[in-house]
């Protein structure tokens, strides 16, 4: 028998029920008992939901209340002392002081920031090539570590309780190391021997309560990691085999490439492999491996809301599992955190799209069925993989997917169509005459508040409760004020404010074909913050202008120049669930020519700066550093068709929420932006140190105004950060900028921010 497991579920809810209990009680609003009560209610939902499909081993230890790289923390008693303010060092306190800090965490936009409050947060970071996020472990010379099982405890009991075979998940050592960070000149192998003593009491604990298999995830495998990482690995093993407790050794999100024997060989009882990203590795992998060894396969996407093709997946597992029998297990490729929880919620979606789809609950029915096939025979289930067959070519040949002309119009992509007419030098001259800026221009990354008037607005006009006449005249109202504001301050290019937008990518998305939008297809993002990404379904284009009236009315207001205001192809396709039927570079292309009409559109409309936004660039950078290459090179290309088919005289600008330029800053200058706006306030410009190196040659401007805080800095602050620029680069080159958009602040926090950056900017011109 081919055993049925997964590697974890959503943990929010259906109805993002944990998110809302969890702002309840952060606001007071609820009780610790009762957090812990939905939280249990939840975890017996999701139990009772599985119980009914045949899975062999039931996961626990998945659930978590904020965050499983934090529940590892504490399970391990690594808290950082800041946080150690309760009585309990490991109370739902202090957990949650590390989580947030003692003052918010702050967002913008898709984009995370952390912020330091009296208790500074943990930092966060990207869990691998996701858009979850984890709060990075603190290691130092003095840390130590004890065992705190209570919490994973808590859950076994809860699934034993109702008799089912448990298998706790808990991360491996070893990345747990590796996600950490030195917070001093230590070295994190070094606490390798301490944590394996702890590692050791917690499974001989599990062996204790019945426990036959555990789950312990290294997704550093699937990583470039050097010797001593490596070794590590056979040395943690090593000292956990003697525990007489199955372990099996999990990897998701890519290929084990040269760390592919090596964990075949680690002395465990299984090995789970990403079936789809490394399906060529099956093969070898079970030459490498015992003969006493289970292989576990993850065979559906735990990374996308795709139906999986049923029948191509039992063409090449049949073999696989007539080869292994016993010792073939399946499961979804990673974690199902990833993907929303059920496609049942979808009541609006379309019939046709929701027929193409799978949410979680979607995925462990497919592999129940998978299951069937493998053990009974797939003539048992013939019907439903006929019915699976049926829905995958009606997607396949549905003209909602296939646009001929749209196809066509990719395939004619020459590479002069990302080509600027002129070199920057020669275009930046012309520019400079036709649009007149002063030296140090001042500018905005685009929003402006987004008051309780306009979010009112846009769910009046969502809701059918006004007109699209009154629609338009109130945002057109919002606009004229953000002009007048910006006027009055004194800035030198000016933006209409985005009032009309809710996101930067959902915006497009509804206005481009191609997309699909849901009601609950919620994914965590980190804590208790989730995002609803588009379904990028089919051929993308544009049926019309999405943003020109918008621009061409604000242009209408002032004689200065209002800079147009997009997002670009890389950010909306990273920030969305993407089709599986076409490459990425292909999708890319598609949604780069969508955007490139539009840059066209606002210059014909008479709008001479434009500013195309690429947040999410880094985000899909692969976990392989030998194939950034060849996604950046794509990446670039598809920022470049859409925007440089502009005349020389109109101005290209960009903007990126991040400051990590060092390993792709020669991606960053082929954009060949005039124009590139970063976040840099708060690392005192030393950020620009690669852009100096680089010998940078077009125009930057380093955020500085962090707008992520509630602070208001002086104009004395932002010319000493602006000086410190000018050390770096030149100062025809600088622009003067906040680090972001400004929609989560507010108008009373940013007049006087702006008003200080005009006056810095004055300074900086006179001296
Ligand atoms: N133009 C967008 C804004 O100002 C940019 C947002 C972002 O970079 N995340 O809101
Ligand atoms: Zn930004």
């Amino acid at each position: 028998m081919t055993q049925l497991h997964h590697l974890g579920f959503p943990r929010i809810g259906d109805k993002r029920q944990l998110k809302f209990a969890q702002e309840k009680f952060w606001a007071g609003e609820m009780t610790e008992q009762q957090l812990q009560t939905t939280a249990s209610e939840l975890r017996r939902h999701n139990w009772l939901d599985q119980q009914k499909l045949s899975l062999n081993l039931h996961t626990a230890g998945d659930f978590s209340l904020y965050d499983q790289v934090l529940d590892t923390s504490f399970l391990v008693g690594n808290i950082p002392e800041r946080a150690k303010q309760s009585e309990d060092d490991n109370s739902l306190d202090n957990y949650f002081r590390v989580a947030r800090g003692r003052s918010q965490v702050q967002s913008c936009c898709s984009a995370v920031h952390n912020h330091s409050g009296e208790t500074q947060a943990g930092e966060m970071t990207k869990w691998f090539n996701t858009n979850y996020h984890y709060i990075v472990p603190e290691f130092d010379s003095n840390t130590t570590f004890s065992l705190h099982p209570e919490n994973l405890i808590k859950q076994i009991e809860e699934l034993q309780s109702i008799n089912v075979n448990v298998k706790p998940v808990i991360i491996g050592p070893v990345t747990y190391l590796w996600l950490g960070k030195e917070k001093d000149d230590s070295n994190k192998l070094d606490l390798l021997p301490a944590l394996l003593v702890v590692y050791t009491k917690l499974l001989t604990l599990l062996k204790e309560k019945g426990i036959e298999w555990v789950q312990i995830d290294e997704p550093i495998l699937v990583l470039e990691i050097d010797e001593p990482w490596q070794k590590a690995l056979q040395t943690a093993y090593q000292a956990l085999q003697p525990i007489d407790i199955k372990l099996l050794l999990t990897t998701y999100f890519g290929e084990l490439k040269n760390n592919l024997q090596l964990a075949c060989e680690l002395p465990v009882a299984g090995l789970h492999l990403d079936a789809i990203k490394a399906q060529h590795e099956i093969a070898p992998a079970i030459n490498f491996l015992n003969k006493d060894k289970v292989l576990s396969l993850g065979v559906i996407s735990g990374t996308n809301i795709w139906k999986t093709d049923l029948n191509e997946t039992l063409s090449w597992l049949t073999p696989i599992h007539q080869q292994l029998q016993n010792r073939l297990w399946i499961a979804p490729t990673s974690s199902l955190l990833h993907v929303p929880v059920d496609l049942e919620s979808e009541q609006k979606l379309d019939h046709e799209i929701k027929s193409w789809l799978a949410f979680a609950t979607q995925k462990l029915q497919e592999l129940s069925l998978l299951g069937i096939a493998l053990n009974q025979g797939i003539e048992v289930i013939s019907d439903v993989l006929n019915d699976n067959r049926i829905a995958l070519q009606n997607r396949h040949n549905s003209l909602r997917v296939n646009n001929p002309s749209v196809q066509t119009r990719v395939e004619q992509i020459t590479p002069g169509l990302g080509q600027r007419k002129k070199p920057y030098r020669e275009r930046a001259a012309i520019q400079h005459q036709y649009l007149n800026l002063p030296s140090y221009p001042t500018t905005t990354i685009g929003s402006f508040p987004q008051t309780s008037d306009i979010r009112e607005t846009r769910k009046a006009k969502r809701l059918g409760q006004i007109t699209e006449a009154q629609y338009k005249e109130s945002m057109q109202n919002s606009i004229a004020q953000c002009i007048e504001e910006q006027k009055n301050i004194g800035l030198d290019v000016l933006v209409h404010g985005e009032a009309e937008r809710n996101d930067m990518v959902e915006y497009f998305g509804e206005l481009l074909d191609g997309f699909a939008f849901t009601q609950f297809g919620w994914v965590q993002s980190y804590g208790s913050r989730c995002v609803k990404p588009p379904v990028l379904f089919g051929d993308v284009s544009r049926p019309q202008p999405m943003t020109v009236e918008w621009a061409q009315y604000a242009q209408s207001l002032t004689d200065k120049k209002v800079k147009g205001m997009l997002t670009g192809p890389v950010t909306i396709l990273n920030w969305s669930f993407v089709r599986d039927d076409l490459p990425l570079q292909t999708i890319c292309n598609q949604i780069a020519l969508a955007i490139r009409d539009e840059v066209l559109d606002l210059e014909k409309a008479g709008i001479d700066i434009i500013q195309i936004d690429e947040a999410a660039l880094r985000e899909k950078l692969p976990l392989h550093r030998s194939k950034w290459k060849e996604y950046l090179d794509w990446a670039i290309q598809a920022f470049r068709i859409t925007a440089n088919g502009v005349n020389d005289k109109t101005q290209i600008h960009t903007h990126m929420c991040y400051s990590e330029f060092n390993d792709i800053i020669a991606s960053i200058a082929d954009m060949d932006a005039d124009v590139i706006t970063i976040e840099t306030s708060r690392s005192d410009m030393e950020l620009l140190d690669v852009f100096e190196e680089f010998n940078y040659p077009n125009a930057i401007g380093p955020g500085v105004y962090d707008i992520h805080s509630p602070n208001i800095p002086t104009s004395t602050e932002m010319i000493t950060l602006m000086e410190k620029a000018a050390l770096r680069i030149s100062t025809e080159q600088l622009w003067v900028n906040p680090d972001c958009g400004l929609k989560t602040r507010q108008w009373q926090e940013v007049r006087p921010a702006l008003t200080n950056m005009v006056e810095a900017a004055k300074q900086l011109r006179a001296s």
